[in-house]
């Protein structure tokens, strides 16, 4: 279902946040999944070199897991969303129990942006929840969660698909470990030299 790009006809169908443009020449970087102790200080590590703040949206359940890691993401002036308690598919998932899981996360992350995990969400989850939230989809997905790619090809995409506005989706999880690790810098680097600054979620 998921290409590099979002395409069109998905961002038709899902009216919620895929871009954001402003004046600047501006990308989003965000980080789906955490926190996870194994990757996340590492991602901030990075980020923290290159003096750039990012969009963490996370777990509930690894927050209640990890909460100084959690702490570790805010206290260094990164912007948190809500990624569900349970990591939930939407469309599996009934309108009762899916508002219920994320209010339950949002006692713990206390954001008003909201991204559905696989981006599957139904257009009646998306109106109850745009109540309170902010949808917040993606331009680019690198695929770092995807094993049997390199480092290299989620550089590739990144160099491929970012665009002025682009929201750009890595993830800080034991999965996408190798992968972030190393094309999160190269990404940084390339994207900068391109002119590009980079910009948290409001
Ligand atoms: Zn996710």
């Amino acid at each position: 279902m998921f290409v590099e790009r979002a395409n069109k006809l998905l961002k038709w169908f899902i009216p919620a946040v895929w871009t954001i443009k402003d004046s600047d020449k501006s990308v989003y970087l965000t980080f789906d999944d955490g926190p996870c102790p194994e990757v996340t200080p590492k991602i901030l590590d990075i980020l923290d070199r290159y003096d750039i703040k990012a969009t963490f949206f996370c777990v509930g359940k690894n927050v209640k897991q990890h909460p100084h890691i959690f702490d570790l993401i805010v206290n260094a002036g990164h912007r948190v969303g809500n990624h569900t308690m349970h990591h939930l598919k939407g469309f599996d998932t009934s309108l009762n129990d899916y508002t219920k899981d994320i209010e339950e996360a949002n006692k713990l992350i206390n954001s008003n942006l909201f991204r559905p995990p696989y981006g599957r969400i139904t257009i009646k989850q998306l109106n109850e929840l745009k109540k309170s939230y902010k949808i917040i989809m993606w331009d680019v997905i690198t695929r770092d969660y995807n094993r049997n790619l390199k480092p290299e090809k989620c550089f590739s995409i990144v160099k491929r698909f970012s665009r002025r506005g682009s929201i750009i989706v890595f993830h800080d999880s034991i999965k996408s470990a190798n992968n972030v690790l190393q094309a999160l810098p190269w990404s940084i680097e390339w994207l900068r030299s391109e002119g590009y600054v980079f910009k948290t979620i409001q």
